[in-house]
């Protein structure tokens, strides 16, 4: 299958918690101000790759603790980026994804992805409620869901470092 990207950052040590391979998929309608990646913006941008080529990089590096899906926007390319969380799913790594919806709005063909995901951070980047204090996000309004426990508990759980 193949997915579009903007770029991979084979070891990330930013776009999440521990050693991560980033993707970087390309392709976004939000235009939010300040963006930090327009170049990721253009649907027909950035250049075509096969998930089954990603998916080998990662399974070669043994130090990663999981893999980040952001951009752009991934939920843009669902099945793309679906294959490639399953896959990494079963060589025992956790999958992060940044997305531009709110948590309660994504599209209901969302939920294959969703499943295979372990933290979502969510919402639009807001430049008025831009925080450099922040961890691994970059506007306040913008949450780190724990999707395991959210689905556990049946409601929104918040991911803090320590796992309490
Ligand atoms: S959702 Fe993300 S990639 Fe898209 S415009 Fe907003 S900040 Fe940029």
């Amino acid at each position: 299958m193949q997915i579009r990207i903007a770029g991979l950052v084979p070891e990330s040590y930013v776009d999440g918690a521990g050693i991560r391979f980033a993707i970087f998929m390309q392709g976004c309608l939000r235009n939010c101000e300040g963006c930090h990646n327009p170049e990721t913006h253009a649907l027909d941008g950035g250049r075509l790759m096969n998930t089954a080529e990603i998916i080998s990089a990662i399974k070669r590096n043994t130090l990663l603790d999981g893999i980040t899906l952001t951009g752009g926007e991934p939920f843009l390319q669902i099945d793309s980026a679906n294959e490639i969380a399953r896959a990494v799913k079963n060589f025992g790594l956790n999958v992060w994804c940044y997305t531009g919806f709110i948590f309660e709005n994504l599209p209901p063909d969302a939920a294959p992805l969703l499943r295979n995901i372990d933290v979502l951070i969510d919402g639009e980047f807001i430049e008025s409620q831009r925080d450099l204090e922040l961890q691994f996000r970059g506007s306040r309004n913008q949450r780190i869901i724990d999707l395991n426990k959210t689905r556990e508990q049946n409601k929104i759980v918040l991911w803090t470092e320590n796992g309490g």
